[in-house]
């Protein structure tokens, strides 16, 4: 399987500020932030994109969004309000083939 950055930062390989993780998902700063706060949830499972993701892991992608809501619940901007968006493939503005979810 090929690699992603993203994986590297699972690895520990390279250095990135992170957030949460648990054994499924793992949460960090993007490095070119959008907006005040820019984290983006990542499945420790690697798939390239959404359109890779097999219905008998919908929970997984359950996870990732319930993982974005307790952090944005933790840090206090929930009430306020944000944002989640995933990219899909060139059309959809995706740069890193390893499925994430921003939060802004
Ligand atoms: P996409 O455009 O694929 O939905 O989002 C990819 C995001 O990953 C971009 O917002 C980009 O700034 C971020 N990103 C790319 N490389 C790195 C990196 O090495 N570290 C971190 N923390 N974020 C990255």
């Amino acid at each position: 399987m090929s690699d992603s950055i993203f994986g590297k930062i699972i690895r520990r390989e390279i250095p990135a500020d992170i957030v949460f993780e648990d054994e499924q998902v793992i949460a960090f700063r993007d490095i070119s932030p959008q907006a005040p706060v820019h984290v983006l949830f990542v499945p420790k499972r690697r798939f390239d994109t959404l359109n890779d993701v097999p219905d008998s892991e919908a929970l997984l992608l359950g996870r990732l969004m319930l993982a974005a809501q307790a952090y944005a619940k933790t840090i206090g901007i929930a009430d306020d309000g944000y944002r989640l968006v995933m990219n899909c493939n060139r059309n959809g503005g995706q740069t890193v083939y390893h499925l994430h979810l921003h939060l802004l």
